[in-house]
């Protein structure tokens, strides 16, 4: 019977969703988690300490699954078909949707214990035709699917205040957004199926454009002889700012600090997803299709852990200046 029941989130009771029925809220708090990297693990940590859910976590380096364990006391898994055992909702934060679709079958898998009714929340920034394609395989065993990559990074993720955005079916969104509420404070449906993985690789092309430009801007401008704390004074006064001017620049490329919270490897990804979105849409993308081009170059050349504002690195080197 379906009834308008309690919504409860980590704030306690706060209103109510109708047409939900008690047997699927309740559900809906026992949630795996998996994927314990650089933003996966303080966002299973908010779910962690969330009043009433009740948390299996699975890492494919183990020893992370365990530490996580200890320090927040959910259960530790030992396959992803353990984690999602009697799991309502199945969160996954991996680094390309690949992974995750290669996490679904063999006797580990998830599709060994997910049951009809469960629903897999995909957080991994990932492509749309790959989350289509799992979401069709999820249909014919009635477990729902939504893709819900974030952003805000990893401090938004201790704070809980990531920004989600959701695609597939926004009946589903509202039976699983008291737990998207414990890590994110904005959550927005996008539209169908694969509609939050295109914004949020679209949000990323756009963070890379902002700090490639800058970078260059930066360099021609120190060879010019202005310091760059002055050039972003300025430009932070004026219309050319953005998060890179304002934060990224000031905080971790004019300090040498550079400190690895989102790693190039992923940018990468997604501006390579956000051009082939545009390319698959066929609306003329030169500029997404360069800047594609340049993280690909600035990956290879810096590497797997380099964080991705080191990207200005390579500016550097071929301008011959250093940004400081
Ligand atoms: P990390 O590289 O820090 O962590 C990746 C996680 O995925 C680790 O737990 C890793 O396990 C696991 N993993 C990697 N490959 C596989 C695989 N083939 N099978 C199973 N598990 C695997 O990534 P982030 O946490 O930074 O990013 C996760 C997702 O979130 C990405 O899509 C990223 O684009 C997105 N994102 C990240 C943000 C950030 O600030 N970091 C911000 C917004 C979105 P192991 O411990 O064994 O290596």
């Amino acid at each position: 019977m379906h009834r308008a029941v309690p919504r409860v989130d980590a704030a306690g009771v706060t209103g109510e969703i109708a047409n939900v029925t008690y047997h699927e809220l309740m559900a809906t708090r026992t949630v795996a988690f998996l994927g314990l990297g650089a933003i996966g693990r303080p966002m299973a940590a908010r779910l962690a300490h969330a009043p009433g859910i009740t948390l299996a976590v699975w890492n494919r380096t183990a020893e992370r699954a365990q530490s996580f364990g200890r320090e927040h006391g959910a259960r530790v898994a030992a396959t992803p078909a353990d984690a999602a055992r009697s799991a309502g909702v199945v969160i996954t934060c991996l680094p390309v949707s690949a992974d995750v679709e290669a996490l679904l079958d063999g006797d580990a898998g998830l599709l060994a214990t997910m049951a009809s009714g469960t629903t897999l929340v995909d957080c991994t920034s990932g492509d749309p035709a790959t989350s289509r394609r799992i979401a069709a395989r999820l249909a014919e065993r009635s477990i729902g699917y939504l893709d819900a990559p974030v952003s805000g990074g990893t401090s938004g993720a201790e704070q809980g205040t990531l920004t989600v955005m959701v695609g597939g079916d926004a009946a589903l969104l509202d039976r699983v957004r008291p737990l998207l509420e414990t890590f994110g404070k904005k959550i927005v449906h996008c539209g169908p199926v694969g509609a939050g993985d295109a914004l949020k690789s679209v949000n990323n092309a756009l963070l890379a454009v902002n700090v490639w430009s800058t970078g260059e801007g930066l360099a021609a401008l120190a060879r010019a002889g202005v310091r760059p704390d002055v050039a972003l004074d300025v430009i932070n006064a004026s219309s050319g700012r953005s998060n890179a001017s304002m934060n990224l620049f000031p905080e971790r490329v004019l300090t040498r600090e550079f400190p690895r919270t989102f790693r190039l490897a992923l940018l990468d990804k997604d501006v390579g997803i956000a051009a082939g979105v545009a390319r698959e849409q066929k609306v003329p993308s030169p500029l997404l299709q360069l800047t594609a081009e340049l993280f690909r170059m600035a990956h290879v050349e810096l590497g797997e852990e380099a964080d991705h504002v080191e990207a200005v690195k390579l500016i550097e080197r071929w301008a011959g200046q250093e940004i400081a």
